[in-house]
């Protein structure tokens, strides 16, 4: 028995939600008395699958291969499922980022596993094996069973928390067996160069929606992230008419993120919009109309029209 962490990289580099998912996979391997795995799939230097021992990985294996240089779910989970199986572990862990929602099924079902995706707290210790994950598209919490030897956890981001646990770390490569029936035919990949804070993994998010009324309206929403350093966001009718990138849409047909604090500006809190946000830590809510559902999830509530209350907003966080 051991546990596997999948150490999802960004242009060589892991993201937060990696080392938390690293935490927590520790965590687990602690409460079982066995050991954590990492496997990083792509090319990453050694220095950075080394920063893993920060969080207790004992190990990394390192897969780098030309034929996995982009993402293919079908082809990453047969490589976890292999890595599972070399190293005999029963528990996989992963982060429920957009990919790690592809591969935690897949994975499962190669290893004949039961499945806990959307988890947010660590397993049960009552011999059980139950955990908390989200349900209905975050707006219940379920309690889970894993009954099945092998068992897969994706954790949500923001979850669990970054826990330091500092670990020798040894780098092993390892030599997948891709299969071509895996890989599928890419046709155009488009990678994005941004300098902005990673949506999934922020910690503050700053949203708008139609309430904004046009394209031309987000130098105020930009300002206002750039100024608390947070990402920002949108609902799906501003995404969908181009106002906004698609990956910045939040919600049950979008990213579903749990930052520290998301504002809403100018979004009525459809219950499709709140799928995908409803576990953020504090919600914020600037809306005209006071009679906004949002208004019913909230912690802080403002009635007011965001183009009075966002540039005040501004101004009060230049000044200090
Ligand atoms: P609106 O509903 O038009 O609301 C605009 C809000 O702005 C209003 O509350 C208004 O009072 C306020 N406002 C207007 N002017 C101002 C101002 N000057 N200052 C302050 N406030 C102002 N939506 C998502 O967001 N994400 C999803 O993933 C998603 N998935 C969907 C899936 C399905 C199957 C379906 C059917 C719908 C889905 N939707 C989703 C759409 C959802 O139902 C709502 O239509 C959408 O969220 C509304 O977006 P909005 O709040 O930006 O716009």
């Amino acid at each position: 028995m051991s546990v596997l962490v999948y150490v999802e990289q960004a242009e060589g580099k892991f993201k937060k939600s990696v080392f938390e998912a690293v935490s927590y996979a520790r965590a687990i391997a602690d409460q079982e008395s066995t050991n954590l795995t990492a496997i990083s799939i792509g090319d990453v230097a050694e220095s950075e699958l080394k920063e893993l021992g920060k969080y207790g990985a004992a190990k990394v294996l390192n897969v780098s291969a030309d034929q996995l240089k982009t993402f293919v779910n079908q082809a990453y989970a047969s490589v976890i499922a292999a890595a599972a199986e070399k190293e005999g572990a029963d528990i996989i862990v992963l982060s429920n980022s957009f990919s790690g929602k592809g591969l935690a099924p897949r994975i499962a079902v190669k290893l004949k596993a039961g499945l806990a995706d959307g988890a947010v707290e660590l397993p049960s210790t009552d011999g059980k094996f139950s955990i908390k994950k989200t349900a209905f598209s975050g707006k219940a919490f379920a309690i889970t069973e894993l009954t099945s030897t092998n068992k897969v956890i994706a954790l949500n981001p923001n979850a669990f928390g970054v826990k330091e646990n500092a670990t020798e770390i040894a780098v092993e490569n390892f030599a997948a067996d891709i299969k071509q029936s895996d890989l599928g035919t890419v046709i155009k990949e488009i990678v994005r160069a941004t300098d902005k804070v990673s949506l999934p993994d922020a910690e503050l998010v700053v949203s708008a929606g139609r309430g904004l009324k046009a394209p031309e309206n987000w130098g105020m929403i930009e300002e206002l992230a750039g100024l608390l350093g947070a990402a920002t966001a949108c609902s799906k009718p501003v995404s969908d008419a181009d106002w906004r990138p698609h990956s910045e849409h939040v919600g049950q047909t979008g990213i579903s993120i749990s930052p520290n604090l998301y504002i809403a500006i100018g979004i009525s809190g459809a219950i499709q919009h709140l799928a995908g946000v409803s576990s953020s830590k504090v919600i914020v809510v600037i809306n005209k109309d006071p009679e906004a559902p949002f208004f019913k999830v909230a912690d802080y509530g403002i009635v007011g029209d965001a183009f009075e209350v966002v540039p005040k907003l501004i101004e009060a966080l230049k000044a200090h």
